[in-house]
């Protein structure tokens, strides 16, 4: 492999010219095909992708478009490769880069920025304004693998130093991948206030982020941690990760009379993060928080305009924050709570491909095959590993 001036390698990790890689051709169609080797940049490193997990968005991505955005329109024919919560091992770095050594595992975060603007100087990177906009004559440098730029359902991608967090060896490769998705959970409960210690948050949606985000909110000392949901396994789930109750909303009359039971006085709790991304799932979450309570959403809603019970918000004095993805670098802070073994992440992780067997992978995440949450994908698996999963 030719590599450029001033990018530094190690024959400990020889890199080959090209990669397998999967890319996105018509909505819902993925074509197996090579790819050259990308080579990093100034504040980039090239990684070696050991696993990935599969996210709710990634089948938004295949299947719709956005919020995959590939030179400013939808991602489809465009030789683009999905996936973005994956992690791996440092191979090379880009000039001037001595952040990282060769050799050390990482997990990403997704958001790269454009470094420039005023949200990513604030640290809202995830909120860049000049999103997207990394190709011609617009080019700003942002990346999101695997939304605005190539992501992970590959052997190797560069990515910019801000969006590592070097992991320690005792986590396990399909642990690393989840480190985005309690980096979201800590970022939705960062943006609610980030001091909940005895105070009171409801999740709804006990998918990943839903799940994690009750991992996460326990270990910051939330009391009582509530969840709700629709699938008692998933809450069961919940239950080991660190909620004091759960509730089933379809074997309950009125969920918001719950939630506010477990209260003091029956107020209400002091959070909610809504990860369910139900049409009610806003009026339900102003109504079981308390007054002046506030309420993060973290799902991408899939039902276009929902009609919002604006006087209850106003009367009531609620706060409603939307988030996206995970800014202000919480991914380091969720993966040193996971280092610390404040939650096992791992509990959410319920099956493990090959990266030859995605298409598989994804029927195993888009219709919950045996009940599958988190759906790992490794590019080298090795042949117990496989063999067990098949
Ligand atoms: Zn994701
Ligand atoms: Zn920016």
């Amino acid at each position: 492999m030719a590599i450029p001036a001033g990018v530094k390698t190690s024959p400990a990790f020889p890199i080959p010219d090209e990669q397998r890689a999967w890319v996105l051709g018509d909505p819902g169609q993925l074509v197996y095909t090579k790819k050259p080797v990308p080579m990093p940049k100034k504040a980039e490193v090239l990684v070696r992708i050991d696993a990935i997990a599969i996210c709710a968005t990634d089948l938004d991505n295949i299947y719709h478009g956005p919020p995959a955005m590939i030179e400013g329109g939808l991602p489809f024919n465009k030789n683009w490769t999905p996936g973005h919560e994956y992690m791996g091992t440092v191979v090379a770095l880009g000039p001037g880069v001595d952040e990282y050594k060769i050799g050390t595992r990482v997990s990403v975060e997704i958001h790269a920025g454009c470094g420039q603007c005023k949200r990513c100087r604030e640290g809202m990177y995830t909120s860049c304004h000049n999103y997207g906009l990394n190709y011609g004559d617009v080019d700003k440098g942002h990346r999101a693998n695997g939304f605005t730029t190539d992501g992970g359902f590959c052997e190797y991608q560069v990515n910019n130093i801000n969006t590592l967090v070097a992991i320690p060896d005792e986590m396990s490769d399909e642990e690393g991948t989840l480190v985005v998705t309690a980096g979201t959970a800590m970022y939705a409960l960062t943006e609610l206030g980030g001091l909940v210690a005895g105070e009171s948050v409801c999740v709804t949606g006990p998918g990943p982020i839903g799940l994690l985000t009750v991992a996460v909110a326990k270990a910051l000392g939330a009391q009582p941690v509530v969840l709700t949901g629709t699938r008692d396994n998933r809450l069961a789930i919940g239950k080991e990760l660190g909620a004091d109750h759960v509730i089933n909303v379809r074997k309950t009359p009125d969920v918001v009379a719950e939630v506010k039971k477990l209260t003091p006085g029956g107020k209400g709790v002091d959070y909610v993060v809504e990860c369910s991304a139900a049409s009610n799932a806003v009026n339900e979450a102003v109504r079981m928080v308390n007054r002046g309570g506030k309420v993060c959403l973290a799902a991408f809603a899939h039902e276009g305009v929902v009609p919002v019970d604006v006087a209850h918000i106003v009367r009531n004095n609620i706060y409603l924050y939307g988030i996206r993805g995970e800014g202000k670098s919480a991914t380091h802070r969720a993966e040193a709570y996971m280092a610390q073994k404040r939650f096992d992440a791992t509990k959410i992780h319920t099956h493990t491909f090959a990266l030859d067997d995605l298409p598989t992978a994804i029927r195993y995440a888009k219709d919950r095959v045996e009940d599958a949450i988190k759906v790992v994908v490794k590019a080298k698996m090795d042949k117990i590993q496989k063999e067990a999963a098949e």
